[in-house]
């Protein structure tokens, strides 16, 4: 790169680019989250147009991977026929 003697002029070319692929970086951290939650497409475009905002609403939406024990009130896989905190035998509906 060029030095053209003007030092604010590369700090706002980094700035610019920051902001331009931080959606994509929040799309990707949005995806993560929303993956261990079961919604990775979701997460993408939370992160995408809300950012860290994004990410808390995809954190506290409803996981699509996990259910509540009836018994224990942990959390378990969905699929789960016996919870592994309780051990007792989930009825599955
Ligand atoms: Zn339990």
């Amino acid at each position: 790169m060029q030095e053209t003697g003007i030092g604010g002029c590369m700090d706002l070319k980094t700035l610019q680019t920051l902001i331009l692929i931080s959606p994509f970086l929040n799309a990707l951290i949005g995806g993560v989250i929303g993956q261990a939650r079961g919604r990775t497409t979701a997460g993408l475009f939370f992160g995408f147009f809300l950012g860290p905002v994004g990410w808390i609403l995809i954190w506290l939406g409803p996981d699509k991977n996990t259910m509540e024990c009836p018994y224990c009130k942990e959390r378990i896989k969905k699929n789960a026929i016996v919870c592994k905190y309780c051990r007792k035998a989930i009825l599955l509906p």
